[in-house]
């Protein structure tokens, strides 16, 4: 006897009405696709994957195969602007290792570079149509405060998503909680009046206490290029740091004042940066040389494209 059927019905019902059926990783069998979908989701907002960047890669790489034989300075090219350039690293790295298709067990796809729980449980359930629960921050969040769960951890989540799990339609149901945390069941102000959950929903008179976010902490670096350009050229380096790693920079200078043209803020996940620019005369960096008109189709850091777009395109 399934302990939550009516809920299962509700929650189904009304997914069929409102969930988000367009969303084109949703309207493929192609599991690398649904994968891809699932990586650039985790930093990046559903509708700048869906209009710029998902399309784009899946064009340039349809296929685990396409993107195991690219080089890796085209994937990244293909990846700027998304950020967190480890997550196209990692695509990059399994697509290697497995080259004509993805594993089917939960377990192997975690051992794979770049893929966690949830990932793999996602492609188990929207790929392979396994019967496993998902948890990622929406459903979490559904799950938290349907079961009225204080200060839970992310392995308890787990538990009450197991316990949840319609394993009649566990795809489906997976992809409705997704959808109810995303428009229903919001951070703030969840409209529970519209919740085909809310008859049983334990958490529903003070929703927002289940799930009270910890501010977040940002770090502030101080940071300086120099600028050395040759005619249509400009001279970049390849970064070895944490931020960036394997895309190509201005090569970092110290500060002399009279050299000094400009500065801007930027933002780099947890960094909130304060770049000043300065003109060099000469490089001790072992420099690529890149065309300016290149700049688009190169693997270049989004903080050294601004700096190019605002100094000196
Ligand atoms: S009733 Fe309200 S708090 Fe409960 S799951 Fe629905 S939207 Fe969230």
């Amino acid at each position: 006897m399934d302990n939550f059927s009516q809920e299962h019905t509700e929650l189904l019902q009304w997914y069929k009405n409102n969930g988000r059926h367009d969303l084109l990783w949703r309207n493929t069998k192609e599991i690398y696709h649904i994968y891809l979908s699932e990586i650039m989701l985790q930093q990046t907002q559903v509708n700048r994957v869906m209009s710029e960047y998902y399309p784009k890669f899946v064009e340039k790489f349809p296929t685990l195969e396409k993107l195991s034989t690219a080089s890796l300075d085209e994937v990244l090219s293909y990846w700027s602007g998304l950020g967190y350039y480890s997550r196209a690293r990692n695509l990059h790295k399994t697509a290697q290792k497995c080259p004509d298709r993805l594993p089917e067990d939960i377990n192997e796809l975690q051992k794979l570079p770049g893929i966690g729980r949830y990932t793999a449980s996602a492609i188990c359930s929207f790929g392979y149509h396994q019967e496993v629960s998902v948890v990622d921050t929406n459903i979490a969040r559904v799950l938290k405060r349907y079961f009225a769960t204080l200060d839970v951890s992310d392995i308890e989540v787990w538990e009450s998503a197991n316990k949840f799990l319609n394993t009649k339609e566990p795809t489906k149901h997976n992809l409705a909680l997704m959808d109810l945390g995303s428009i229903v069941c919001t951070p703030t102000n969840p409209l529970c009046e519209n919740c085909p959950l809310s008859i049983s929903c334990l958490g529903k008179k003070n929703p927002e206490l289940y799930t009270q976010k910890k501010k977040k902490e940002y770090e502030s670096l101080e940071l300086f290029y120099g600028i050395y350009g040759r005619e249509d050229k400009i001279a970049l380096v390849k970064t070895t740091g944490k931020m960036y790693k394997g895309m190509l920079e201005l090569p970092t200078v110290d500060p002399i004042e009279e050299n000094f043209i400009g500065q801007f803020k930027h933002s780099y996940t947890k960094y909130r940066l304060s770049v000043k620019l300065y003109k060099i005369d000469n490089l001790s960096d072992e420099v690529i040389w890149i065309d300016l008109d290149k700049i688009d189709s190169t693997p270049i850091s989004s903080l050294t494209k601004k700096a190019l777009k605002n100094f000196l395109l």
